[in-house]
């Protein structure tokens, strides 16, 4: 039976009003009323999580499609996802989950990893397809049992979160991978409605605690002009040039009607990103390189054609040369 969750991460104010501290945005929010990622509601000055339990989607996805590269290449896994967004993006891709009332099926912790095991052949579980940061409660009470059983927790998220909760939940979870929507704060303000300095505080918080790669999708006439691209790549690499990214090519989703995102952009983008990043990857697109190549030889170390061979990989060095490889399996 569907319990209500009181929320972490709030305070009580005067007028029963709460304010939420679990992302940025802050929300002051008064008696029945949610927070703008409607999954947070006030009653009666106590905040309570919507989405705790409920999922909306189920599939036992391949780690590429999440995108994850990196992190057991050729493994499949669990991926779940619940409602709402903290984001307002308007090329959406899973605008149905983020911003509808879609049908959920409500499972308690302990029954997710009863599923988990007794569904074969994966790594373990991916809270992803909607945003998995204002899932708080559940995930924070369903990662560690998912630890506890063997398997391994990932994280697909916008990285809008504030520092405290996030700190908290990352012992929990294994790999990561993060939305980098874009470069400017504008960009954040006016198609997602968020801003990018959390994120990137995100981003450099969750390298150092986990394996984490990074998506941008690069949408037409928006975020993909040169200059954007390539201080989005140096700022990643200030970091570490081995940060996989992930470059999506856009295509019209939600209530964005432009164009997709013109092949030979995403190509020199590519090519702009690989001048400060060691592993760069085109995403939505079907004939593409994917391959994994050693950085100092140029050795193909993992095929990713038609099914995924690793190869060429020694306890996580380039058979040829020696490298260590920044591979997790
Ligand atoms: S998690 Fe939701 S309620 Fe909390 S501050 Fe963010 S948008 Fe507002």
């Amino acid at each position: 039976m569907k319990m209500e969750k009181e929320a972490m991460y709030y305070r009580k104010l005067d007028n029963n009003y709460v304010k939420c501290d679990l992302c940025p945005h802050d929300c002051h929010i008064p008696h029945d009323k949610a927070g703008r990622c409607r999954v947070r509601k006030n009653e009666g000055g106590t905040l309570y999580s919507l989405n705790y339990g409920e999922i909306t989607s189920f599939a036992l996805d391949p780690i590429e499609k999440k995108p994850l590269y990196h992190f057991y290449p050729g493994s499949r896994i669990l991926s779940i996802g619940s409602f709402g967004c903290n984001l307002a993006c308007s090329f959406c891709q899973n605008w149905q989950i983020a911003h509808r009332e879609p049908e959920a099926t409500y499972v308690t912790p302990e029954q997710l990893v009863q599923v988990a095991h007794a569904h074969k052949d994966h790594i373990g579980i991916a809270y992803t397809y909607n945003e998995p940061s204002i899932w708080y409660e559940f995930i924070y009470e369903t990662a560690p049992l998912i630890h506890e059983a063997g398997m391994k927790n990932v994280l697909v998220t916008n990285g809008f979160i504030k520092d405290a909760p996030l700190r908290k939940l990352l012992p929990h979870i294994d790999a990561m991978n993060i939305d980098l929507k874009g470069f400017t704060n504008d960009f954040y303000k006016d198609l997602c409605g968020g801003a990018l300095s959390p994120v990137k505080e995100t981003i450099e918080t969750a390298f150092k605690s986990c394996h984490m790669e990074i998506t941008t999708l690069l949408v037409s006439e928006s975020n993909d002009s040169f200059e954007e691209i390539e201080g989005l790549a140096k700022w990643i690499g200030s970091i570490s040039r081995e940060i996989p990214l992930h470059l999506s090519r856009y295509f019209p989703a939600y209530k964005m009607e432009l164009p997709p995102t013109p092949m030979n952009l995403m190509k020199e983008a590519e090519t702009i990103a690989k001048k400060y990043l060691d592993y760069v990857y085109l995403g939505n697109i079907a004939e593409v390189d994917r391959n994994t190549y050693c950085p100092q030889c140029g050795e193909e170390m993992i095929d990713r054609k038609l099914t995924i061979n690793i190869h060429s990989l020694n306890e996580k060095r380039c058979k040829k040369c020696g490298k260590n490889m920044p591979i997790v399996c």
